[in-house]
């Protein structure tokens, strides 16, 4: 059976917001929710569809990918990762979004997703000029994290001791209560959902099974890289709990405005001054590079303050693709503000030389001008 549209699964249009998209699927779980509709294999079906619809609509980054490509976004287990909806694992995450922390009844036991202990990611900004983006180099950062407790290697519980399952929710981490129509599921509120109480505490780590530590990592900063750019080190942000994954370390790439080179993604641009003489008789000139080189470029005569030339490949290096952009210089014609005696003499004698010919802009403006004042 072909796939449906998630938006038309959630009865949404696809200008829908968060809080529309949100609403829908509450209204649609509660219709169609296993507990309700008891060995009614349709509205399982219907039920999983919605929280599959839910999934990819409700988050930012997978709703983007679906909106460019449509089912074809997450299929082959491609990017995101959504090969196929694991229904088990989503499940829970989904619900803590929409319900709170209030889940529907179910007889699994602790429904506490893996990804809960998983370590903070942590974010570190790194600032490097236009020549090292140019370049690409290596960073040494320092940054404070968690990481796993040496002595309890993680556990919490001082070495020799174990954590003793919560007498209150029987080691579950949620307890239960019946609440009008459904079974209410919540966390423990005696040990927040893990299930488990240290009674014997390490010493260490106060029984958090992880320390502070000060790390320092190495990072290649690819060339091309440009503002904003985010590079992630997997396993490089904080410890997780209980046999969690580590988080990841974020570095934020922000590049720092050149003197000359302006950028705008894979080409560069700058304005380059010349003189009335140059621009009127043409020029050789040797202007810089952002490889710290110097190129010669040609200045035709006649060329006009605001004309641009293209020097194809003298631009920024694509990220991870063996491509440069284009450098654009734009070239201002500088009239003097100060003049000697002899530029003074010249300049005059030249204005009596000057005809028509050689201005073709200033000849035909004046010639509009005239038949204006005529009318
Ligand atoms: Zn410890
Ligand atoms: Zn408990």
């Amino acid at each position: 059976m072909a796939k449906r549209d998630y938006y038309e699964v959630l009865g949404v249009n696809k200008s829908a917001n968060k809080d529309e998209i949100k609403k829908a699927y509450r209204k649609l779980a509660l219709k169609y929710h296993p507990d309700k509709n008891k060995g009614d294999k349709g509205a399982e079906e219907k039920f999983k569809e919605a929280s599959e619809a839910y999934h990819v609509l409700s988050d930012e980054k997978r709703k983007t990918n679906y909106d460019q490509f449509g089912h074809a976004a997450f299929q082959g287990g491609g990017q995101g990762g959504f090969g196929n909806f694991d229904f088990s694992s989503s499940f829970s995450d989904i619900f803590e979004d929409v319900f709170g922390d209030f889940g529907f009844g179910t007889s699994s036991g602790s429904r506490r997703s893996r990804s809960n202990n998983r370590g903070s990611d942590l974010r570190y900004d790194v600032s490097i000029d236009l020549n090292d983006a140019f370049t690409g180099t290596e960073k040494k950062i320092n940054y404070t994290t968690y990481k796993k407790c040496k002595t309890c290697t993680g556990s919490g519980a001082k070495p020799g001791s174990k954590p003793s399952a919560c007498s209150y929710c029987g080691g579950q981490g949620r307890v239960r209560s019946s609440q009008g129509f459904f079974t209410i599921q919540q966390t423990c509120p005696q040990c927040g959902g893990e299930g488990e109480k240290i009674t014997n505490p390490c010493n260490k780590c106060s029984g958090m099974g992880k320390t502070q530590s000060d790390e320092s990592v190495s990072v290649k900063i690819p060339k091309g890289v440009d503002d904003g750019t985010r590079i992630r080190l997997a396993g490089k942000g904080e410890a997780g709990s209980k046999g969690g994954a580590n988080g990841d370390l974020y570095l934020f790439v922000s590049v720092q405005s050149h003197s000359i080179f302006k950028r705008s993604e894979e080409n560069l641009y700058y304005e380059l001054p010349i003189s009335i003489a140059d621009a009127a008789l043409g020029a050789t000139v040797e202007v810089p590079s952002i490889d710290g080189g110097k190129t010669k470029i040609k200045i035709p005569s006649g060329t006009q303050s605001g004309k641009q030339l293209r020097l194809k490949g003298k631009g920024m290096p694509i990220l991870r693709r063996n491509i440069f952009g284009d450098l654009y210089i734009r070239i201002v014609t500088e009239v003097p503000t100060s003049l000697t005696k002899k530029q003074k003499e010249l300049l005059e004698e030249f204005k009596t030389l000057e005809d028509t010919k050689s201005n073709p802009l200033i000849k035909t403006f004046f010639d509009k001008a005239k038949k204006f004042w005529k009318n």
